[in-house]
């Protein structure tokens, strides 16, 4: 809820001219990679640029892991990931790869 919230907040500054595209459509290029390689497709567009069909992106963040994270490919792996005895934090984020939106949708804790 508190992550639909600032979205809803975000894409309003947006509207409003308080925030650029720039500012929110800020993927990092390992973001966009891991998007386009294994991305789920979510049955929404880009709220930016409208015409384009968003991605969700699984990254797990813990002790063990990449420092940026480490993108998901399959519910396979997260099995695997959740089996380990190392904590760690997962992140879904919606991702649009034609402009670079993303926006954390949750954030689960294992
Ligand atoms: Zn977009």
């Amino acid at each position: 809820m508190e992550h639909a919230l600032l979205r809803h907040q975000t894409l309003d500054d947006f509207r409003r001219g308080r925030l650029t595209k720039k500012d929110i459509c800020d993927a990092s290029s390992e973001l966009l990679r891991v998007a386009s390689a294994l991305g789920d497709p979510l049955d929404q567009n880009c709220p930016i640029c409208t015409d384009h069909p968003l991605v969700v992106v699984s990254f797990a963040f813990g002790k063990g892991l990449p420092k940026g994270g480490r993108g998901i490919s399959s519910p396979q792996e997260l099995a695997r990931l959740k089996d380990s005895t190392m904590e760690m934090d997962l992140y879904l984020v919606e991702v649009c790869t034609e402009c670079s939106w993303n926006h954390l949708i949750r954030k689960l804790i294992y």
